[in-house]
């Protein structure tokens, strides 16, 4: 089910259907990884292109770049890695020299075989200036390269290309940009999936006051507030604390029905619950028990100061002013007060309120009674 946040005014994400928001988030989404991406390889680009030019320079005989490799202080994490071994030539003819090349590369890279480091020396000591050979899954790459030192003495340069050290979370957590889009992405999805779940939250919520509220009065159904009221005694019970019930009945109202039509009854039923609903506390639960009948439980009440609040409430009801037509009358209310007690049930509590109800009805309406002999409920 699908509608409208009624309580805000706030704009597409609060408002807008579900799906467009999904769209709009996958859209987003797409736009920032794209973009994470792109930035990433354009790096990854650049680094490699830099890794290219150290090895050429090696390559080249740049001793220094050489040198600067080897410390590893060219640049950190490179994508490639390099390790330079320097021998003289040796001495002797060809098989000396396949001999000497292939026993040194053996025991300097001890993952060559013999063969290995055969095939690598024999262009080499044949006249070559180059000779490379492949390692497995393209881990290594062994270069042989024959020169002359700086001495002016024949060398020959075993040089091996390793994948670098750059692992690739690196990549990501060490370049500010990627980061700063991985990090948006996070928020921005955390924020719709917030956006999304508050609405749903706010819907499911006014749902379930409006089915808790009675339409017309604008307080607690019968059904609802029977059930708080126990949940409330029973709490209140627990804690030792004081609590009274208000039992509150409009007076003569079948009469306002029957010269003003259901109409009017109505709306004194209304403004009764508005006015109860507006003068009470937050803790206060308030609901609509018959016709035009109320209760008010009143957590953390003696009973002196609730009967002084229903009084008030009778007050503020019987000088409301209600216009039918050219008529103006007065509706008052009785009420009836009792306050809880260790051993109290719930249907206890409201048969003395209730009882007291009925006793002011013969009072002659329009008042409070909060104490009848025989029932010690201080
Ligand atoms: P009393 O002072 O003894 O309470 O007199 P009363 O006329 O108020 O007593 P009674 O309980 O006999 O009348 C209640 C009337 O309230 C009867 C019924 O028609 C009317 N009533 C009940 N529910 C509603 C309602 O939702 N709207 C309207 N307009 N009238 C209602
Ligand atoms: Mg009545
Ligand atoms: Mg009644």
């Amino acid at each position: 089910m699908y509608f409208r946040d009624e309580y805000s005014k706030r704009g597409f994400f609060y408002n807008a259907h579900p799906a467009v928001v999904a769209l709009a988030a996958g859209i987003f989404a797409c736009l920032l990884t794209f973009l994470a991406s792109y930035l990433m390889v354009a790096d990854l680009r650049r680094q490699l292109a830099e890794d290219m030019l150290d090895f050429s320079l090696v390559l080249a005989g740049d001793i220094q770049a050489a040198d600067r490799l080897e410390r590893g202080d060219m640049r950190g994490r490179p994508l490639l890695d390099f390790d330079r071994r320097i021998l003289h030539w040796p001495d002797g003819g060809i098989e000396a020299c396949l001999e000497g090349i292939a026993a040194w590369q053996t025991a300097a890279r001890p993952d060559l075989t013999r063969p290995e480091a055969e095939v690598l020396a024999r262009p080499i000591c044949g006249g070559d200036r180059m000779s490379t050979l492949r390692g497995d899954l393209l881990e290594t790459t062994d270069i042989l390269i024959a020169g002359t030192g700086a001495d002016g003495a024949r060398q020959v340069t075993s040089l091996r290309i390793m994948r670098g050290e750059l692992v690739p979370w690196t990549v990501l957590v060490t370049r500010p940009g990627q980061l700063a889009i991985a990090v948006w992405v996070s928020l921005t999805a955390g924020a719709f999936g917030y956006v999304v779940r508050r609405r749903q939250y706010r819907a499911y919520m006014t749902a379930r006051e409006k089915a808790s509220m009675d339409a017309l009065s604008g307080v607690l159904r019968r059904e609802e507030f029977e059930e708080k009221l126990e949940a409330a005694v029973a709490k209140i019970k627990a804690a030792g604390g004081a609590a009274c019930l208000l039992a509150i009945d409009l007076d003569h109202f079948k009469s306002v029905n029957d010269r003003f039509g259901h109409a009017a009854g109505d709306e004194v039923i209304r403004r009764c619950g508005q006015l109860i609903g507006g003068a009470l506390r937050a803790g206060d639960i308030i609901g609509r028990v018959g016709g035009e009948e109320f209760m008010v439980l009143l957590p953390n009440l003696p009973k002196y100061v609730a009967a002084e609040v229903a009084d008030r409430l009778r007050k503020r009801m019987v000088s409301q002013a209600f216009t039918f037509g050219s008529e103006t009358v007065f509706v008052s209310t009785s009420i009836g007060v009792a306050s809880l007690m260790a051993e109290d049930t719930v249907t206890g509590l409201s048969q003395r309120a209730d009882r007291r109800l009925y006793m002011a009805k013969r009072r002659g309406r329009n008042c409070v009674v909060w104490e009848d002999e025989g029932d010690a409920d201080y």
